[in-house]
């Protein structure tokens, strides 16, 4: 089944997008095995995708060989990824573009893997604001690529974006299937 991976710095929501796109409350957190360390998590949607959890990124409070075990996870995801169809990085639309998101970006694009943008949090933001912060990010992403990946604008409280996210990952499903 084709694979839509979610990944971002820690704390940027994902737990809660997960859970918001499933529609299932604490679902990101519950379906770890307790006592186990999972780093990445699947949950089957809709009988015919699966949604993988990523470990986040960044952390702040954790040692340098968390950090190298959670990038060992990452990287060797990607570069097997039989399965993945689109990376959704996801980006707190509060924060200016921060050059661990950029990093991680131009590393996906140098082994190319497909991706998309999720700004999260913007309903914690006043709507001159988002578009102002979501000019900026497409600006600096310019500077590297050449035209600004295909993103998404959710909120987790307000459900912002969940049709967005899951219509497109439907239509890319649909596309597959027909090819
Ligand atoms: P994770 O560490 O990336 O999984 O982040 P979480 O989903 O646990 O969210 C981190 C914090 O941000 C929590 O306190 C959430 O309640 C809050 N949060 C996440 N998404 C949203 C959102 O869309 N709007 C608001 N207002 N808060 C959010």
């Amino acid at each position: 089944l084709p694979e839509y991976a979610f990944i971002g710095r820690s704390n940027v929501g994902k737990s809660s997008l997960i859970n918001m796109l499933t529609g299932r409350k604490s679902l990101a957190k519950t379906s770890a095995k307790p006592g186990k360390t999972q780093l990445i998590n699947h949950f089957l949607i809709n009988e015919n995708w699966h949604l993988v959890d990523l470990p986040g990124y960044g952390y702040a409070q954790v040692s340098k060989s968390t950090k190298r075990v959670f990038q060992k996870f990452i990287t060797a995801y990607f570069e097997k990824r039989e399965q993945m169809i689109c990376a959704f990085v996801l980006i707190d639309s509060r924060h200016k573009p921060q050059p661990i998101d950029m990093e991680f970006m131009r590393w996906l694009g140098e082994h190319n893997v497909p991706f998309c943008i999720i700004f999260t949090k913007a309903d914690k933001l006043k709507a001159k604001n988002l578009e102002e912060n979501i000019n900026n990010y497409k600006a600096e992403m310019l500077e590297t690529w050449e035209e600004m990946p295909q993103y998404f604008i959710t909120s987790a409280s307000t459900k912002l974006g969940q049709d967005d996210v899951l219509d497109y990952i439907e239509e890319v499903n649909e596309q597959l299937r027909k090819s």
